[in-house]
């Protein structure tokens, strides 16, 4: 991937695309295209661009335009060992923002929402707002790139991204055994993935070798484990629930399930029931929308709202 510097004139040309007026839809590669609701036929549907646009490995931080593929980030970063904390499941940067869910190793990458420093969208009266900072130090103003995580679509059409990245760490093991999941994540310092399928637990441990081999050993003291080529293969549906209940929900309504201790997601063979906003944050939301789209043209027919 290249490295290009034409940003406002891409941009530009990406806002002109969005205009100020008629509903109109943004697409990734639509991997979850059909989540949140679904778009209202005959709306025109456009895509973000993509593309490098700058990355400067000493200071951890990577610039590229929304329509870049995660895949293609990734192989940029790896050339300098390095990664962020966007899963790669086949879609766009832009793509995975918007839907905010959280990768599969979230103890060890960090979330999303922590990923994103700077955010460039275009809003609903097609310009281009900056929000946030591309530094890693950067606590003022308001958060209003991180409330573009998880918000479809429906507040702004995100143009560019800058991101934290990290370390890839040099080991990485997965660890099978029937250990209590709740003494794992008492035990280990910080293991990037504790998954429980209410018999079986896997624990992905990544790092510095010595640091591995430690974790490894302390699981050992306190019961049988056993190295594995893999974690557990996850059923299709994505639940999302406060990460102290997955120890008390029902079990029957998920059929087969994969859950991610201290989480709080959980794959499931059942798809989860809607969940009902409370008064409070539906009326916040509203208020947030109407703000953002007075018109209701950005991605209509999707909801707002996924904060998992
Ligand atoms: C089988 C499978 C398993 C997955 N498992 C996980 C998982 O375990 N963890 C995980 O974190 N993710 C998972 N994902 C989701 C993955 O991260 C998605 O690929 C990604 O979130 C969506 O990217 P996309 O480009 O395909 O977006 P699309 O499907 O095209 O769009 C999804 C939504 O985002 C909006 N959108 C797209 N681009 C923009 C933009 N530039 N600005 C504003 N809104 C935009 C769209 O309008 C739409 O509402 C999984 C995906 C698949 C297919």
């Amino acid at each position: 991937m290249k490295a290009t510097l034409k940003i406002d004139t891409v941009l530009n040309r990406f806002a002109e695309a969005v205009g100020p007026s008629l509903p109109i839809a943004i697409e990734g590669n639509r991997t979850r295209w059909g989540l949140n609701g679904l778009l209202k036929p005959g709306t025109s549907v456009i895509s973000a661009p993509s593309g490098l646009v700058e990355y400067k490995p000493e200071e951890m931080i990577v610039t590229v335009r929304a329509g870049t593929t995660v895949q293609e980030l990734d192989t940029c970063l790896a050339d300098h060992r390095q990664r962020t904390s966007l899963p790669d499941r086949g879609g766009t940067v832009g793509g995975a923002i918007a839907v905010g869910h959280n990768d599969l190793h979230k103890l060890g990458k960090g979330s999303v929402r922590d990923a994103v420093l700077q955010l460039r969208y275009v809003s609903a009266e097609g310009k281009v707002i900056t929000c946030g900072g591309p530094v890693v130090k950067n606590v003022t103003g308001f958060n209003l790139h991180k409330l573009m995580v998880g918000s479809f679509g429906t507040l702004g059409f995100i143009a560019e991204v800058t991101l934290r990245t990290n370390p890839t760490p040099l080991r990485q093991l997965w660890i099978q055994t029937s250990m209590d999941p709740k003494i794992i994540f008492d035990t280990l310092q910080r293991p990037s993935a504790i998954l429980w399928d209410g018999t079986t637990t896997w624990v992905h441990l990544e790092g510095h070798p010595p640091d591995v081999d430690a974790q490894y050993a302390l699981l050992t003291k306190s019961g049988k484990v056993y190295e594995s080529e893999t974690g557990p293969s996850l059923p299709a549906h994505r639940w999302s629930i406060p990460p102290v209940d997955i120890f008390s929900l029902e079990k029957t309504l998920m059929g087969r399930f994969v859950a991610s201790i201290g989480v709080g997601t959980v794959w499931a063979e059942q798809p989860q029931e809607e969940r009902k906003l409370d008064r409070a944050t539906l009326t916040i939301t509203e208020r947030m929308k109407k703000q953002f789209d007075p018109t209701s043209r950005l991605n209509p027919g999707r909801n707002l709202g996924n904060w998992s």
